[in-house]
């Protein structure tokens, strides 16, 4: 009887496969956990807030006013979501008919691009980006944009690390002007200020970014993200978004992770992961199992490992955990390494050291 009523669920979502979150494919298992890009650092918030009889209201006007301090744009341009997961699946909801629209991606990126377009029912073209540069194909873009409605563009990129050049994602808004969106998903933005595309609102209608505090803000236990885009796509966007998605807790912690005591904060958290990622890049290049390391601006490498599965289970049976990206388009081999404390990534340089003596010099690969 159960049988039929699976049955009942639609044919896409028979099908799909859901997201792979690392707290699904790691559950709790491990004491060092650089599976998830989560901040290795916390911290301590008290919610003020005592009474909860109330809705929220739907978009706290204090948080967007926070927020749009922080990212120089105007309020009316911004939209509180819950994480910048939502903000993805929202975009799909409101510009995409079903079987119909099409979303570009460029892969290997994050997965819930694909994911959400699955569940809507909305055509995929996925466009890979170059092997090891990892950069945009842009003119296979060009001759693919019959149909998209949106081109979801991850910058930094997870999980290979690397930047997207302004000037290519201007020239994906310049040939996609009037036609389509460019979402640009700046989770990691905070790791690479300079990079991000805030100031190009003004200048590009089919502008939409990204953001989340999940990340450099240490706060992905809260849910928070934001889209930034012209006022008129925020107005869209408030037409399909839960009637209150922002829990009264969760804008109130929120607000005040937005002070400027809490952005340096962040800031100096930004500073020390990026020297421990230097750090690590170069403690990881006289590993005997490591094959190829590749430049980030975020906090995660990429790595390609010699007999890389072994490394993942020795690693997983000492409690460290890492995301394994073998089965990704051109990742062969990949396992992607959260940037933790000084002190998580010198027992995770321990361990492969160990590792290492233990494995490589048989295979005969010690001498590179
Ligand atoms: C982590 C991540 C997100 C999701 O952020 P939330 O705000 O926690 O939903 C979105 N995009 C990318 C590229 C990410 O890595």
């Amino acid at each position: 009887m159960i049988d039929d009523i699976i049955k009942l669920a639609r044919i896409n979502i028979q099908k799909l496969e859901p997201y792979q979150s690392a707290r699904r494919i790691g559950g709790e298992h491990g004491d060092i956990w650089l599976n998830a890009n989560e901040s290795p650092i916390s911290c301590s918030f008290k919610s003020k807030k005592k009474l909860f009889n109330r809705y929220p209201t739907c978009q706290p006007e204090n948080l967007i006013f926070a927020y749009a301090n922080y990212v120089q744009v105007l309020p009316d341009q911004i939209l509180a979501t819950r994480g910048a997961d939502e903000g993805i699946e929202l975009l799909i909801k409101a510009f995409c008919e079903p079987g119909e629209d099409t979303i570009i991606y460029c892969p290997p990126t994050y997965d819930m691009y694909g994911v959400n377009a699955k569940i809507s029912n909305v055509k995929i073209k996925e466009i890979p980006t170059f092997k090891n540069t990892w950069q945009l194909d842009l003119l296979k873009i060009q001759l693919n944009l019959n149909k998209v409605k949106l081109i979801y563009i991850c910058n930094p990129n997870n999980p290979t690390g690397n930047i997207i050049p302004k000037k290519d994602l201007i020239f994906l808004l310049e040939i996609t002007l009037n036609k389509c969106l460019v979402v640009v998903d700046e989770a990691y933005i905070e790791f690479s200020p300079k990079e991000s595309m805030t100031f190009y609102l003004k200048k590009y209608a089919n502008l939409v970014i990204l953001r989340t505090l999940s990340k450099a803000f240490s706060l992905a236990g809260i849910r928070c993200g934001f889209i930034l885009a012209q006022k008129e796509i925020i107005t869209i966007l408030n037409k399909v978004i839960s009637p209150y998605p922002i829990p009264t807790p969760i804008s109130d912690i929120a607000i005040q992770s937005l002070n400027i005591n809490f952005i340096n904060l962040m800031k100096n958290r930004v500073l020390e992961l990026n020297s421990n990622r230097i750090w690590l890049v170069d403690k990881l290049k006289n590993l005997s199992c490591v094959e190829k390391i590749f430049d980030s601006n975020a906090n995660y490498l990429l790595v390609k490992f010699f007999m890389f599965q072994e490394v993942f289970e020795t690693l997983w049976n000492k409690g460290i955990i890492l995301r394994n990206q073998n089965e990704k388009i051109n990742l062969k081999k990949c396992l992607r390494i959260t940037i933790g404390t000084r002190l998580e990534c010198s027992r995770l340089i321990e361990e492969i050291e160990v590792f290492s003596k233990k494995n490589m010099s048989k295979r005969g690969l010690n001498e590179k």
